[in-house]
C-alpha cells in the first residue's frame, strides 16, 4: 500500500458492489472490487449458451438517472458504455380467464383499460397515483439514499410515515382505491420484484408504481450483462481493479478495525472494507472469528428473509411475436398462493409465473430466427419449505413449461434447443444467500431503514455493507441507491 493513498476493498460485485466501487474511485480512492465467480453481476449474472445469452435476473431496469449519475461522477456519458432501449407496454399482465392488462405509461391506454373492468377506478387509480407519487417523494426521493445509522432518523422519518399512513400494506392500500379485484392484483405485485409480500409490506412500496411511471421501463441493448459490463468498463477506465474467481475467505482486524481482506489465503491490507455479500455470509463468514461478526450473524438471523425464486433460463428455435417483453402469468390464486409462498412449508400444485422475453426488444439476444427467455415462479426459501431441489427442481421445471405451452408458447417443448434451472439450492451455494432467499431481508417496514443492517457497521468503524441487505433494499435503485449511501459515509470517513 502507498502511504497517504487512500484504499478501499468492494467485496462483490453486484450492482450496489459496482456502483460503490464507481463512487469511490471516481472519488480519488483506490478502490479493488473483489468477485467470488468468474463473472461479474451477483443476480446479474450472464448464461450464454448455443448462441443464447440468458440474463440470470432483473430485467426490469427502472430510474436509469441513478445510473447516468455515476458515468457523470467521472465525468463521462452512459450513452458511451451502453444503451437503453424503452420497453413499451411496462407488463402484460394474464389471467387463466384469458384476459389482460397492458400496463404502460400511457395514461389514456391505462384509462380505457381500467375503465372497461371498472368505470369507477378511473378516478381511483388517478388517486392511487398521487398516492404512489407521494411516497416516491418521501421514501425514494429524499430518503432513499440516506443511511439511517440512529434511531434518531428513524424517528425524524416518523411524521411523514404517519402521515402516509406506511403500517398499511401495499395491498391494503391499493384497494382503499380500486374496488377490481385484477386491478388490485396489477397495482399490488410490484413489491414481489424486491422481494416483499404485497399483503404484508407496508404501503410505502407503492413507490415503485411510481417511480416507473417517472422514469419509465428500460433494458440495456445486448441485455442486463451489457450494463454491468459497461460499468465494469468504466470502472476500470477510472483506474479501478476488478478481480473474479477471488472469494474473500475472512476480514481480518486490527485494533477494532478492519484491516485487510484475505484471498486464496492471501492477506490484502486496506483502508476501507465494504461488503456487497449477503449480510448473514458476511457477519457470520467473514467476521465469525471476532465477537461482533457472530454476535452481529446470530441477531440477522433471527429476522424474516424474503422467498426465493425458481428460475429457468430457455432457448427456442422460433421467435415468439405473440409475447411481450415482460409478462406476468397470474395463476388461479393471488392471495392465497402468496401467502403459501411466505409463509408455507411446501411447494404448491399453482404457480404465478414473470416470463422474460428479451428478443421482443433485442432479438441479438438469441440465434437469428430463435428467442431466449427466462420464466421464474417466487417460491418459499429454503428456511422455510425443506424442499429437495435436486429432485423437485427438475419436476417443477417441467410442470412450468407445460403450463407455458398450454397457455403463451404453442410448441415450447417441441421448439426448445437449451434449457438450464436455477434453484433456492443455487442461490445459497452460488451467492451465499443466506436461507436461498432471492432478496435478501424481507422488506418489512420493522426490518425497513435503521431496523435494516446499517450502511455502516455499529462497532467498526471502517467497515461498510452495501447492496440488497442494507438501506434501503433489493432492487437495482434499491442497491444503487444503497452505494450512494455508503460511499458518502466512507468519503466522509476517509
Ligand atoms: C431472478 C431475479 C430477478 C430480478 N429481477 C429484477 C428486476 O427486473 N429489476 C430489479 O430492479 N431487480 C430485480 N431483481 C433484484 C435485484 O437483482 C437484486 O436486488 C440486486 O441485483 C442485488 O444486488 P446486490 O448489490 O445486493 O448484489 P448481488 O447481486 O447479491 O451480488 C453480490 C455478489 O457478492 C458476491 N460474493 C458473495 N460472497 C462473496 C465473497 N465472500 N467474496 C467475494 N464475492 C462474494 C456474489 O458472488 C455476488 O456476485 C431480481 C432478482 C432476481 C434473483
Amino acid at each position: 500500500m502507498t502511504p497517504g493513498v487512500k484504499t478501499a476493498a468492494v467485496i462483490g460485485a453486484g450492482f450496489g458492489g459496482i456502483a460503490l466501487a464507481i463512487r469511490l474511485q471516481a472519488a480519488g480512492v483506490q478502490t479493488t472490487l473483489f468477485e467470488a465467480r468468474d463473472k461479474p453481476g451477483g443476480r446479474a449474472y450472464v448464461y450464454e449458451d448455443q448462441g443464447f445469452t440468458f440474463d440470470a435476473g432483473p430485467t426490469v431496469i427502472t430510474d436509469p438517472s441513478a445510473l447516468e449519475e455515476l458515468f457523470a461522477l467521472g465525468g463521462r456519458r452512459m450513452a458511451d458504455y451502453v444503451e437503453l432501449l424503452p420497453v413499451t407496454p411496462f407488463y402484460r399482465l394474464c389471467w387463466e380467464d384469458g384476459s389482460w392488462f397492458d400496463y404502460a405509461n400511457d395514461q389514456d391506454a391505462m384509462d380505457r383499460q381500467i375503465h372497461a373492468r371498472n368505470p369507477a377506478d378511473v378516478a381511483g387509480y388517478r388517486r392511487f397515483l398521487a398516492y404512489a407519487r407521494a411516497v416516491f417523494e418521501e421514501g425514494y426521493v429524499k430518503l432513499g439514499t440516506v443511511p439511517f445509522l440512529s434511531f434518531r432518523s428513524m424517528v425524524q422519518a416518523g411524521p411523514a410515515l404517519a402521515r402516509l399512513q406506511a403500517w398499511r400494506s401495499v395491498y391494503s392500500m391499493v384497494s382503499k382505491f380500486i374496488a377490481d379485484e385484477q386491478l388490485r392484483q396489477v397495482f399490488s405485485f410490484h413489491s414481489l420484484l424486491v422481494g416483499g409480500n404485497p399483503f404484508a409490506t407496508s404501503s410505502i412500496y407503492a413507490l415503485i408504481h411510481a417511480l416507473e411511471r417517472q422514469w419509465g421501463v428500460w433494458f440495456p441493448r445486448g441485455g442486463t450483462g451489457a450494463l454491468v459490463a459497461g460499468l465494469l468498463r468504466y470502472f476500470e477506465d477510472l483506474g479501478g481493479t476488478l478481480r473474479l474467481n477471488a472469494p474473500v475467505s475472512r476480514i481480518e482486524l486490527s485494533g477494532g478495525r478492519a484491516s485487510a481482506v484475505v484471498v486464496h489465503g492471501e492477506s490484502l491490507p486496506f483502508g476501507q472494507v465494504a461488503s456487497n455479500a449477503d449480510v448473514v455470509h458476511t457477519y457470520e463468514q467473514l467476521l465469525g472469528h471476532v465477537p461482533r461478526g457472530a454476535a452481529e450473524a446470530k441477531r440477522l438471523k433471527s429476522k424474516r428473509f424474503s422467498m426465493s425464486l425458481f428460475v429457468v433460463h430457455f432457448g427456442l428455435s422460433k421467435p415468439q411475436p405473440q409475447l411481450r417483453h415482460h409478462t406476468v402469468c397470474f395463476g388461479p390464486r393471488y392471495r392465497e398462493l402468496i401467502d403459501d409462498i411466505f409463509n408455507g412449508d411446501a411447494l404448491t400444485d399453482d404457480f404465478s409465473l414473470y416470463l422474460h422475453a428479451p428478443c421482443v426488444t433485442d432479438p441479438s439476444l438469441a440465434p437469428p430466427g430463435c428467442s431466449s427467455h427466462y420464466v421464474l415462479a417466487p417460491v418459499p426459501h429454503l428456511g422455510q419449505a425443506a424442499i429437495d431441489w435436486r429432485v423437485e427442481g427438475p419436476l417443477l421445471r417441467d410442470r412450468i413449461l407445460a403450463y407455458l405451452e398450454q397457455r403463451y408458447i404453442p410448441d415450447l417443448r417441441r421448439d426448445l434447443v437449451t434449457c438450464r434451472i436455477f434453484t433456492p439450492g443455487d442461490f445459497k451455494t452460488e451467492l451465499s444467500a443466506h436461507l436461498g432467499s432471492a432478496f435478501s431481508l424481507e422488506p418489512l417496514l420493522t426490518q425497513s431503514a435503521w431496523f435494516r443492517s446499517h450502511n455502516r457497521d455499529d462497532a467498526i468503524p471502517n467497515l461498510y455493507i452495501v447492496g440488497a441487505g442494507t438501506h434501503p433494499g433489493a432492487g437495482v435503485p434499491g442497491v444503487v441507491g444503497s452505494a450512494k449511501a455508503t460511499a458518502g459515509l466512507m468519503l466522509e470517513d476517509a
